[in-house]
């Protein structure tokens, strides 16, 4: 993602702690104080510009979600469309995926959406991809039993060597799609890259696995 410098970003940020949960580690436990209802957490890592986030909380009330995205820059937009669309079952943060132990205890979150990740080709990368095993164990860590990541991208080799990750981490696969658009799969919401992508007529690939503790 091209990143624009926006200097006010953070203050931004900071001005809509409605939206925004500035210190997560204050939540560590007890993230329904945060929530109007408690209601299982669902939370999407590397949001974006957060259409997917917004999107998911309108059509599913009876969920509760956070989208987590590292870039302030990026966050900002996500934060423009929470306020517009004033949805109380919709929150943002700003941190670092690999360090979500410090912000949800075991059990807090319900499922994790991994949605066109950086694919980080080059094999010295291979630590950042979100699907490298180094995640897998973060994710495990906060899920809840038999908790669910579910993942789509339009980059094959990022799709591929994530199922040969999860599947080397001991994950369940449930659902496999190799061309998303094409397959009888309902209530797909898109993201900002899979529109972008799809529209260049890519193919987006799509799976669900589950953790087996
Ligand atoms: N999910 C969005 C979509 O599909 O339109 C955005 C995809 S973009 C390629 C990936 C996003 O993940 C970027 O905004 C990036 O800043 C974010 N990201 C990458 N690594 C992250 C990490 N370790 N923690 C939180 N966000 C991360």
């Amino acid at each position: 993602m091209r990143l624009r410098n926006k200097p006010w970003a953070e203050d931004k940020l900071l001005e809509c702690p409605q939206y925004v949960v500035h210190e997560p580690e204050q939540q560590r436990g007890k993230w329904s104080e945060v929530f109007a209802v408690e209601q299982p957490l669902h939370i999407e890592i590397g949001t974006g510009k957060g259409r997917f986030i917004t999107e998911m909380a309108k059509a599913n009330p009876n969920v509760n979600y956070i989208g987590i995205e590292l870039q302030k820059s990026v966050i900002v937009s996500a934060l423009d469309r929470l306020i517009e669309a004033e949805l109380p079952n919709c929150k943002l943060m700003n941190v670092d995926a690999a360090e979500l132990g410090k912000y949800f205890a075991p059990g807090d979150v319900d499922r994790v959406y991994l949605n066109f990740s950086d694919p980080w080709p080059k094999t010295r990368h291979e630590k950042r991809r979100l699907t490298y095993k180094s995640f897998l164990a973060v994710y495990e860590e906060i899920l809840g039993k038999k908790g669910e990541i579910h993942f789509k991208t339009d980059n094959q080799g990022l799709f591929e060597y994530s199922l040969m990750s999860f599947s080397q981490y001991g994950l369940l696969l449930k659902f496999v799609s190799l061309d998303l658009h094409q397959s009888d799969y309902e209530g797909n919401i898109m993201t900002e890259y899979e529109e972008k992508f799809s529209s260049r007529g890519n193919r987006i690939y799509r799976c669900e696995v589950q953790y087996q503790n």
